[in-house]
């Protein structure tokens, strides 16, 4: 077999077979394939998309063959995850792994770090002092079953096809390519040894789908696919147009997140942690229905024993759970900054993609991938999207370590928001679900 003759396949629309398709993502593993073929096969996918019966889902299952696949079949009950596509002040994970862990259900989460303008839950969590993201399998699995959630990164040995492909796609403009974005997803998600998965698609100006059709392809193509490997999946469609929540960062994040766990909170945070729950119980089989799987989750939160397990895991995972008790604990900024508002009206517009890119300035997210985070920065909204808001009042208070920082995130909070004199159209959190 020859990559020449596959690319050229592709190229004029052709339909590979297993086998070819194997023998591509093996190059990429093992370096037999070269850089610029693996790049102008992706290129090929790009342009001639892949079949979702007869490709797909032998691509997907190559590239999570590629490396690790954890086997959980000894912990009892069914395992579920949820992935997010990348929002701003996206914390729902936080609260959500041990909200639905205390219903039953086992959590393995294998989370990512922030991306671009958006946030990673790795970061996130790494801001409790002394929390480990990066523990051994056998730790991992041993949480899973005992307490039924455990929040850790993804490790060298997941997926590697995935890791190689997605930086020749990176450096090549062949990113954003439904198939290629949906057998990257899933390449890591199913390598955790989940039974089913929930997806919230983020729509919006801070997503990466801008649009509800691509996000309904998105959504169609993931679900479809992970049914294709015998995992049922259920997808939330969420408005991501402006933040979730009124924090935006590392550890004011982790902050909002316990308020959400107190049963208190941001309404559309704890909202969406419920309605995601709701399919996490449904999906793991310890609730029937959609009534009764909101109210075990509410209870949850209103008895604290949501609360007491994040604080268990957080423990677990070498986290000082005394940040739980008292957020005050988590690491503090040292420059502090209120952006007022230079004049009044509505607040039409708090665009989540700018606000998640002042929260990278401040120092909360990165430029370059090695950049270090710092886990105190970010901004902490104060007004949200249609709110009135007075010539002179406070917009945001931002954090981070020093004033050249508060100066670039200021500029780019300001780019952020527009103001009318009429309100803007209410918009629903959750705009669909698919099945
Ligand atoms: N996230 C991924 O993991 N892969 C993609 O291709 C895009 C987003």
């Amino acid at each position: 077999m020859r990559a020449y003759d596959l690319i050229r396949k592709k190229r004029d629309g052709g339909v590979l077979a297993p086998a070819e398709l194997a023998f591509l993502v093996q190059g990429a593993t093992d370096g037999s394939v070269a850089d610029e073929q693996l790049a102008a096969f992706l290129m090929a996918v790009f342009f001639r998309g892949l079949d979702p019966v007869r490709e797909l889902p032998s691509w997907l299952q190559s590239m999570l063959r590629s490396g690790q696949v954890l086997d959980l079949s000894r912990i009892p009950g069914r395992k579920v995850d949820k992935h997010s596509t990348g929002g701003v002040g996206d914390k729902i994970s936080l609260p959500l792994a041990p909200l639905a862990a205390v219903c039953g259900v086992r959590v393995p989460m294998v989370s990512g770090r922030g991306l671009g303008h958006t946030g990673g839950t790795l970061d996130k969590l790494e801001s409790i002092p002394g929390f480990r993201v990066d523990l051994p399998v056998e730790r991992f699995v041993e949480l899973v079953e005992s307490l039924g959630a455990c929040l850790v990164g993804q490790t060298a040995e997941i997926a590697p096809a995935d890791r190689k492909l997605y930086a020749l796609r990176d450096a090549t403009a062949t990113v954003e390519s439904v198939p290629l974005i949906a057998s990257s997803i899933l390449s890591k998600k199913l390598a955790e040894g989940i039974d089913a998965l929930v997806l919230d698609v983020k729509v919006g100006r801070g997503a990466f789908m801008k649009t509800l059709p691509d996000a309904r392809l998105l959504a169609r193509t993931l679900i479809d696919l992970c049914r294709a490997m015998g995992r049922p999946c259920t997808a939330l469609l969420t408005a991501m147009d402006a933040p979730l929540g009124f924090a935006v960062g590392n550890a004011v994040e982790v902050a909002e997140a316990v308020e959400v766990l107190r049963g208190r909170g941001p309404e559309d945070v704890r909202e969406l942690t419920l309605r995601l729950g709701v399919e996490m119980l449904l999906l793991g089989g310890t609730a029937t229905d959609v009534p009764s799987a909101r109210q075990r989750l509410e209870a949850a939160l209103a008895d604290g024993s949501a609360l007491r397990r994040f604080a268990q895991i957080v423990a677990a995972q070498g986290g000082d759970a005394s940040v739980v008790e008292d957020p005050g604990r988590l690491p503090r900024p040292s420059a502090v900054r209120e952006v007022r508002a230079d004049r009044g009206g509505v607040l039409a517009v708090l665009d989540a993609e700018q606000v998640g890119l002042a929260a990278v300035e401040l120092g909360a997210g990165r430029s370059r991938k090695e950049d270090r985070v710092d886990p105190a920065a970010g901004v902490l909204l104060r007004k949200r999207r249609g709110d009135e808001v007075r010539a002179g009042e406070v917009l945001a208070e931002l954090h981070a370590a020093d004033g050249a920082r508060l100066d670039a995130g200021e500029a780019r909070l300001r780019a952020a928001v527009a103001f009318s004199d009429e309100p803007p159209a209410a918009q629903p959190l959750v705009l669909e679900r698919l099945v």
